[in-house]
């Protein structure tokens, strides 16, 4: 794709409206009109530099959350940068391509695999025909094989998606990217999170914090109440470990999991550190709370799986093996680096 960069320095004034009505034209062609023409918000920004990397995004949340406003964002985004990009309601897309099979206007599918980068809007008001989800997760393939990225909004998150398809749910893994956002309403820019865990099933915990719980142990484990190093190195640093630190506060308490395959009473994780609580690494997770720990999950799958026990089912509280579908990011707020603790 030819990059075009435009200089409006001396530019004569005919020439200027010249140039914003191709750009106006461009921004049509791309699926944008109206508002969207011009959609400016932080959601979509994150969008797009999530999108310049390659990598596709999911973005779901009840109607009106602004989710088709930020996916055109994006879009608009990648247009003003000279890339070929387009937003398009997905059922109207298979409409498209549908018609092409009468005969009617070719390509349909072949563009839709190529634009450098793809927002289908509203995935899950099409008609869950099998042709239609063939066809969608045929399309998204091809575009992954391609190292193109692809933006999907629904109202549905994707085990949602997967009731809605029924027999065929299986392929609604392969619509979802790793990273999949939750548009709220009435919060600017959207807040990220990777999926919504009901209150009652939260009970008042912030889910961040719930999600920390029962996750594997750095250098550390409990001995009945009490806790001992299984490791001799402090897990940020590498110095001499001292003593051993719980990831949720212990003010916090234990949480209990409830889920329709079990409850499972989940205690803190523990991480062994040098210093104690008001010297070396240990203090960074006290007083000034330089360290933030947070458990990733690295498929939105991994995480419904841990949310409704399936994984509990095959895995005890702070069992090493669950890096096989996550790990600990820690964040140090003093340098913006981020420690990832891939393994026990
Ligand atoms: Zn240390
Ligand atoms: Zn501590």
């Amino acid at each position: 794709m030819m990059r075009t960069q435009i200089s409006d320095v001396l530019m004569p004034d005919g020439a200027r409206e010249q140039i914003a009505a191709i750009m106006r034209s461009r921004l049509r062609k791309a699926g944008l009109r109206g508002p969207y023409a011009e959609a400016d918000c932080d959601l979509g920004k994150r969008m797009a530099k999530l999108t310049g990397k390659g990598e596709g995004a999911y973005l779901w949340g009840e109607p009106g959350t602004g989710k088709t406003y930020a996916a055109a964002c994006a879009v608009r985004m990648a247009v003003l940068d000279g890339t070929s990009a387009k937003l398009v309601t997905t059922s109207r897309l298979l409409d498209d391509i549908r018609s092409e099979y009468d005969g009617g206007e070719r390509g349909a599918l072949r563009r839709a695999e190529r634009y450098r980068l793809l927002a289908l809007d509203d995935l899950g008001a099409e008609r869950p025909t099998e042709w239609a989800i063939a066809t969608l997760t045929r399309l998204i393939d091809t575009r992954v094989a391609e190292g193109l990225p692809t933006i999907v909004t629904s109202n549905y998150r994707i085990g949602q998606i997967r009731d809605i398809w029924g027999g065929h749910g299986g392929q609604a893994r392969r619509i979802a990217p790793r990273r999949c956002v939750q548009a709220h309403r009435g919060q600017g820019a959207g807040q990220e999170a990777r999926m919504i865990v009901s209150a009652s099933q939260l009970r008042g915990v912030p889910k961040d914090r719930a999600e920390l719980y029962g996750k594997p142990h750095v250098g550390a484990r409990y001995v009945g109440n009490r806790y001992e190093l299984t490791a001799e190195r402090c897990g940020i640093c590498g110095r001499q470990a001292t003593n051993c630190h719980h990831i949720v506060p212990r003010r916090c308490g234990d949480f209990a999991l409830v889920t329709p395959r079990g409850t499972w009473r989940l205690r803190s994780p523990l991480i062994a550190l040098c210093g104690s609580g008001t010297t070396g690494c240990h203090d960074g997770f006290h007083g000034g709370a330089r360290y933030r720990p947070e458990w990733v999950w690295d498929e939105p799958e991994f995480e419904e799986a841990w949310w409704d026990g399936t994984l509990l089912c095959e895995h005890e509280p702070h069992d090493p093996a669950l890096y096989a579908y996550g790990h600990w990011a820690i964040t140090d707020a003093k340098t913006g680096r981020t420690i990832e603790i891939t393994e026990g």
